[in-house]
C-alpha cells in the first residue's frame, strides 16, 4: 500500500539521521514540511513518489548535463553491468576514460579515477602536501570542496585567518593547518600567502563558485592566484567539479585561461554515477602510489558502471555544438529573468550553463556579501514555482544547472512563473 508523504517522511526519519542521505535534501531553507521524494526522471523533468511531475533546474546538482535517463547513458551502463559491476581490478573503460579527460581538460597530463568529489578534493589536498612537503592550506569563504576535514574550515575574524571547524568532529589541528580568505579578494590572499607562504601547500578555489550560489571570477582574479603560486611555490589547485565541461569542455581553466597545477573534477565525468577525478601534471601525479610513496586507494574507483556512464558522456561533449547550445539557452533563460526582474532587488549571476538568481541588490562578489541575500524571499519563489510544477534548488546558495534536456519552452515558462511571483 503506497504510503502518504507524511508516513514516507516519517518512516525515513526513523531510519536516517534527518530523514536524508545529504542535509540538502531535507530542503528545510524553503519550508516545505516534507522533502520530495522522487520516483523516476526522463530529460528535464522528474516524477516524485506520489506521481507529480516538475520540470527540474537542479539535475542532482549538475551531473545530468543531457538530462535524466539520457538514452545513450542508460544503455551503456546496462551493457556494463551485464559484463560485470566491479572487479577491483584494471580495465579498459577506466584507460578511455582517463584519456578523455586527459585531452579535454588544459592542465591534465595524468589523472586518477575515485568515486565522490570529496575523495577527489581529500586526495588533492594530501597529494599537494605530500608533493610540497608542506601542510599548510588557503580556501575561499563560501566555496565548498567536499566534506573532508581540512576543507570544512570557516573563517576566523580578520582578512585572512587560520581555519575553525565548521563542524563538530573535525579536529582543530586538522583546521589550523586551513587558512580561510574571502573570494575574489586578492589583496587578502597576497596577505596571506605572505604571511603563511613558506608552509604553504595548495591554494585550493571554485575557479566560478557555484556552492554560495554562482558567484563568478573578477577579471584578473585566477591570474593573480596562479602568479601568487607559481612565485611562492605553492600548488594552484582547481575544484572543477561542476565547472568541469559545464562551462567548457576544458572546464573553466580554458574558459579562462588559467592552467592550475592540480585539477579536481566530479558530477558530470561521471555521467550521474559515483565517479569523481583528480589530476595534473604527470610529475605530480607520478608521486602517487604505486608510482610514488603518497598513499591513495579505493575499491570501487574507476568502477565499470561509472566509466561506462562517464565516457558516454563525456564523449560527446567533443562536440562544441553542445556548449553552443546550452550559451544560447542559458542566455535565453538570463535575458527572461533580467526582464522580469527589473526594478526589484534582485541579483543575477551566469557563466555558461549555471547561473543563480539572487534576492540581493548587489553586488554579489564574495560569500559576506551573498550572505545578505532574503532567503526568506527565495524560499517564497521557489513555493511559488514548485506550485506551478517548477523544481529549483531549495536552496538561495545553489547554482541553477541547465542541460540539453532543458527546452526553450521549459525556459520561457520558468521565466513567466518568476515573473507571476515577482508580481504578486
Ligand atoms: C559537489 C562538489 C564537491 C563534492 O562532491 P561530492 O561528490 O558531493 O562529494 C566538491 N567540490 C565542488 C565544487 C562541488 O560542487
Amino acid at each position: 500500500m503506497a504510503l502518504t508523504p507524511r508516513e514516507r517522511w516519517k518512516q525515513a526519519q526513523s531510519v536516517i539521521p534527518g530523514g536524508v542521505n545529504s542535509p540538502v535534501r531535507a530542503m528545510r531553507a524553503v519550508g516545505l514540511d516534507e522533502p520530495l521524494f522522487i520516483d523516476s526522471g526522463q530529460g528535464a523533468y522528474f516524477t516524485t513518489a506520489d506521481g507529480e511531475r516538475y520540470l527540474d533546474w537542479v539535475q542532482s546538482w549538475g551531473p545530468l548535463i543531457f538530462g535524466h535517463a539520457d538514452p545513450e547513458v542508460v544503455a551503456a551502463v546496462q551493457a556494463a553491468a551485464a559484463k560485470g559491476t566491479t572487479f577491483g581490478a584494471a580495465t579498459q573503460l577506466e584507460v578511455d576514460l582517463a584519456a578523455e579527460l586527459v585531452d579535454a581538460v588544459p592542465s591534465l597530463e595524468k589523472v586518477r579515477l575515485v568515486s565522490s568529489g570529496t575523495e577527489a578534493a581529500m586526495s588533492a589536498v594530501r597529494l599537494a602536501r605530500g608533493a610540497t612537503r608542506r601542510d599548510r592550506i588557503i580556501k575561499f569563504a563560501g566555496n565548498y570542496h567536499g566534506h573532508a576535514d581540512a576543507l570544512l574550515v570557516s573563517a576566523g575574524s580578520g582578512l585572512a585567518t587560520l581555519g575553525i571547524p565548521s563542524s563538530p568532529g573535525v579536529p582543530s589541528g586538522a583546521a589550523a593547518d586551513t587558512i580561510v580568505v574571502p573570494y575574489n579578494d586578492i589583496t587578502a590572499v597576497a596577505e596571506a600567502v605572505a604571511r603563511y607562504g613558506e608552509g604553504l601547500a595548495a591554494i585550493l578555489v571554485e575557479p566560478v563558485a557555484g556552492n554560495m550560489g554562482v558567484v563568478p571570477p573578477e577579471p584578473g582574479f585566477l591570474d593573480a592566484l596562479r602568479k601568487l603560486c607559481t612565485a611562492s611555490g605553492a600548488l594552484l589547485v582547481f575544484d572543477e567539479v561542476i565547472t568541469g565541461f559545464r562551462v567548457a569542455r576544458g572546464g573553466a581553466q580554458e574558459r579562462f585561461g588559467v592552467t592550475p597545477d592540480l585539477t579536481i573534477l566530479g558530477k558530470i565525468v561521471g555521467g550521474g554515477l559515483p565517479l569523481a577525478a583528480f589530476g595534473g601534471r604527470a610529475e605530480l601525479m607520478d608521486q602517487l602510489a604505486p608510482a610514488g610513496a603518497i598513499y591513495q586507494a579505493g575499491t570501487l574507483s574507476g568502477n565499470p558502471l561509472a566509466t561506462a556512464a562517464g565516457l558516454t558522456v563525456v564523449r560527446r561533449l567533443r562536440d562544441p555544438g553542445v556548449y553552443a547550445e546550452l550559451e544560447r539557452k542559458g542566455a535565453r533563460l538570463e535575458a527572461g529573468l533580467r526582464e522580469a526582474t527589473a526594478g526589484h532587488e534582485i541579483s543575477l549571476t551566469r557563466v555558461g550553463a549555471m547561473s543563480t538568481l539572487f534576492f540581493n541588490p548587489g553586488p554579489v562578489r564574495n560569500w559576506t556579501e551573498v550572505a545578505t541575500s532574503d532567503t526568506e524571499r527565495y524560499a517564497a519563489l521557489f513555493r511559488h514555482l514548485l506550485s506551478r510544477g517548477i523544481y529549483i534548488a531549495p536552496s538561495q546558495f545553489e547554482a541553477t544547472m541547465l542541460s540539453t534536456a532543458h527546452s526553450d519552452a521549459d525556459i520561457d515558462r520558468t521565466v513567466e512563473a518568476v515573473a507571476e511571483f515577482l508580481g504578486d
